[in-house]
This record gives C-alpha cells, structure tokens and sequence, in this order.
C-alpha cells in the first residue's frame, strides 16, 4: 500500500466492496467513527461483517439525547462492540462553570472542546479510519469521496473511508430493513440528523441536517478539521 493508491475506480464499487477492499488493501490499525445515526449504524453492520471488532469510535460529548445513549448502549451491547467513549479533558459542569453555555453563545468553541479534540486525540494511530459520511447529507459533503488522504494536525497520515458516501437517504432505510437493524428510536418523532439536543432540531428544509446548530452552521467540524490531501 504506498500512498500513491489508486482510488478512482473505488467510486464505482458498493459500499461492501469498499469495506471489503479497505480492510484488506488499506494499512491497519482501522477504527470507525460512529454517531449511532442510521447510516452509521449501516456501515457499521458492513465493518462488523469483516472485522467484528473494529474500534468504534464514540464522541461522548456530555450533551447526547438520552435516546441515543441507551440506543447506544443496546446496540454495543447486542452487537459486542469494541467501543471507545471519546470525552473532552473537562466535563460539561467544568465546561459550563467556567465559560457558561457555550452551545448557544460560541458553538464552534463548544465543539472543539467536547468533539474536534476528543477526536484528533482519539484518531492518533490508526491509519486508516471509516466514516458514515453521505454526499447527500449536507452541501459541505456534496463533493467528498469514497476514499480520500487525510493529514491530521499533527502531520500524522491516514486514509479516511466513507463506503456510504454515495447512498441516498431511501438506501440507507433499505438497508436497515433488510437486514432487521432497529434504528435510533428519535427518527420517529421526525428528526433527520441527530447530534448533541442542545443543538439538534427537526429539520427546516430539504437538507437533512439544516435541523442543526439552528441553522447557523452545518458541521462540528470533526470532518474539517483534517486536512485532504487526495
Ligand atoms: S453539537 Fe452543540 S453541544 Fe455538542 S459539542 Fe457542538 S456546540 Fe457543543
């Protein structure tokens, strides 16, 4: 594997191909980052078909749905997953004691805090990390590919693998029902992009994710933060 691999011909192979050749041609250790939405958890199911342990990666920011941590909690514990809980170096009591509600006065900052740096923390060393990532989701992931060069801020490499990225939002639900995967229950009461509550709500338009941040920004900035080199 040199870092000259050829990925274009990756565009037109499903997304189990992808996971398939990824684990198999890509360097290891892999880990995947999961946020226990609907496309995660369908990619998670392919990873798991090829390496059931796969670390997965969780931003246990503090400010989750209480449904997504017990959905969370079902699922690691009905699939035997090997979770990581990725948490900030402060806790949301010390966060909001000492800099007040930042989620509704500096969002970004709030999410470097409990995201951006619990994640460049938690990635270092693996060398090749997959996403749940959808084209479709949001107008800053129109143009990402399947399989892309990432520089972390620490100059360390990895490849970063998003075998959903071509999936609509009908694929993703197929998927589930195929294959009998419960989704998070928060689905049903309309939402269509879960992250934190405080920053989550149902969505205002036909981006799937205009329903975060109030429509202030669109990403947390854990998948801008490193840089693409491919
Ligand atoms: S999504 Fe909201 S609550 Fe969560 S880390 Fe970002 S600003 Fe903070």
């Amino acid at each position: 594997m040199t870092a000259q691999h050829e990925f274009a011909a990756w565009a037109d192979l499903s997304a189990q191909e992808i996971v398939e050749r990824a684990l198999k041609e890509l360097p290891a250790p892999a880990c995947f980052t999961c946020s226990f939405q609907a496309e995660d958890v369908a990619v998670l199911h392919l990873l798991r078909q090829v390496q059931p342990d796969i670390p997965v990666l969780f931003l246990e920011t503090g400010y989750h749905f209480p449904e997504t941590i017990a959905y969370r909690d079902k699922i690691a514990g009905e699939w035997h997953l090997n979770l990581h809980n990725l948490q900030a170096s402060i806790s949301v009591s010390e966060q909001e004691s000492q800099f007040g509600i930042l989620n509704q006065t500096d969002p970004t900052r709030c999410c470097d805090i409990r995201k951006v740096g619990p994640l460049w923390e938690g990635l270092r060393g693996y060398k090749t990390w997959f996403t749940g990532l959808r084209r479709e989701q949001s107008p800053t992931r129109a143009n990402m590919k399947v399989a892309e060069r990432h520089v972390l801020p620490t100059g360390e490499e990895l490849f970063k693998i998003s075998p959903a990225a071509a999936w609509k939002w009908d694929e993703v639900w197929a998927y589930l029902t195929i294959n009998e995967i419960e989704a998070l229950p928060l689905y049903e009461q309309g939402y269509t992009s879960i992250g934190c509550a405080p920053c989550t709500s149902k969505p205002t338009g036909d981006d799937l994710r205009s329903g975060r941040w109030g429509g202030r920004k669109l990403e947390c900035g854990i998948h801008t933060f490193t840089e693409a080199r491919s």
